[in-house]
């Protein structure tokens, strides 16, 4: 990146800081992604009970005084203390029908420093109120809960050596550390012109340069994981993957195509730029369960307890209305990089665009997400 010639072209290919610069959409407003993350919850039900069924795996083989948990890239919406809520109601019966109590769960928030854990920490007073009168009206004794904000990438160290029982981590490391090098060509011209992710009409060299960030990302995870977490803790992943080996897999890039098409409109309008579009990559990468199982096996701290792909459907019935539903999450997930390279003011003419051809899309196809759900224990 740094080789480039021209100041204009470096301008253009600048890597994006994407610790400074990812964020969801912060608040609780309309457009927050408090307000439009329906669809990993939606995954989150779904799957909730390979999660709890771990988090008590961990309990059964260490039944600990204090049960210290961690979700990594919580956002600022309410599916991380759903959760939290969620292990923490079964550990808690669990352990009433046990001799040994454990009445004491320590939950790490952990996000990028741009997060809004303000809206988190202004939800947790409601929230730990609600959940000890639940058990109360029950006729239990309620446990103490104790949450903290932990700022920082877990593409490195957060937490100190053998602190935490529990991780889990929803949607979140599909996010790389940074948009790979190695996309551009001597001239510093980017080889995928007109696409900000892997595409069908992508040279191979783009898809490798993706995987090969994802590697070195993901095994870096595993790496600070594994020092963090106690023998036999665990870990659990949702996050969007690929159904295919190969590269193309319709459901994982369908939607990015969508939005390439929505900036290509913007250019062909004159509004923007086709250099910058050019110039505009995401740091993203949908894995295969098959690299998972390689990262996990070659890191060799974890033991892979479960891995498997599935996928969720958006559909409600009424594909306008999905298409909305669809367009307001990629917003409030998308809009800080996109802003940040292209500027505030093409947001609302792109996202209008967006979601005029989602719309047009859904009405003749249904789009499926494709997910991953692995389980990791730590086995030395
Ligand atoms: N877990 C929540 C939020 C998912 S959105 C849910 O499922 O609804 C993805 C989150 O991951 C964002 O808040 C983003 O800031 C965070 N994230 C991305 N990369 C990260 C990194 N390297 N370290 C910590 N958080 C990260």
């Amino acid at each position: 990146m740094s080789s480039c010639k021209t100041p204009h072209t470096t301008e253009l290919v600048k890597t994006m800081d994407v610790e400074s610069i990812l964020h969801m959409k912060e608040g609780l407003g309309e457009t927050s992604y408090a307000q439009n993350s329906s669809l990993q919850k939606k995954s989150m039900e779904a799957m909730k009970r390979f999660i709890i069924d771990s988090a008590l795996a961990v309990y059964a083989s260490k039944t600990p005084e204090i049960f210290t948990i961690a979700d990594l890239g919580c956002s600022s919406g309410t599916n991380s203390l759903y959760l939290a809520e969620e292990i923490i109601k079964a550990i808690h019966e669990r352990s009433w029908q046990s001799a040994r109590l454990t009445s004491e769960f320590l939950v790490f928030l952990n996000d990028l420093p741009t997060n809004d854990f303000n809206a988190m920490f202004l939800s947790f007073p409601e929230f730990n109120m609600k959940f000890k009168a639940g058990i109360e009206l029950q006729g239990g004794s309620a446990p103490s809960v104790y949450i903290a904000g932990i700022p920082g990438s877990f593409y490195g160290r957060l937490f100190p050596g053998n602190s935490l029982d529990f991780i889990y981590t929803c949607y979140s490391l599909h996010w790389l550390s940074q948009v790979p090098l190695g996309l551009l060509d001597s001239d510093c011209k980017s080889i995928n012109k007109g696409k900000m992710y892997i595409s069908n009409t992508s040279p191979p060299a783009v898809s490798l340069a993706y995987f090969k960030q994802f590697q070195k990302d993901f095994s870096l995870f595993l790496n600070s994981r594994s020092a963090e977490l106690h023998l036999e803790g665990r870990i659990v992943i949702l996050m969007l993957g690929r159904r295919t080996e190969d590269h193309s897999d319709k459901s994982t890039t369908v939607l990015w195509e969508l939005l390439d098409r929505s900036l290509a409109i913007m250019v062909s309008q004159e509004i923007i730029d086709e250099e910058k579009v050019d110039a505009y990559n995401v740091p993203f990468y949908a894995p295969s369960a098959k690299e998972i199982e390689d990262e996990v096996h070659r890191e060799g701290s974890f033991v892979m307890d479960h891995i498997q792909a599935y996928e969720l459907s958006t559909s409600t019935g009424d594909p306008k209305e999905d298409a909305r539903i669809i367009s307001m999450a990629i917003k409030a997930i998308q809009e800080s990089m996109i802003r940040h390279h292209f500027g505030e003011a093409i947001i609302d003419t792109l996202f209008q665009i967006y979601s005029g051809l989602l719309s047009e899309f859904m009405v003749k196809e249904e789009i499926k997400s494709s997910h991953l759900l692995v389980v990791l224990r730590k086995s030395c």
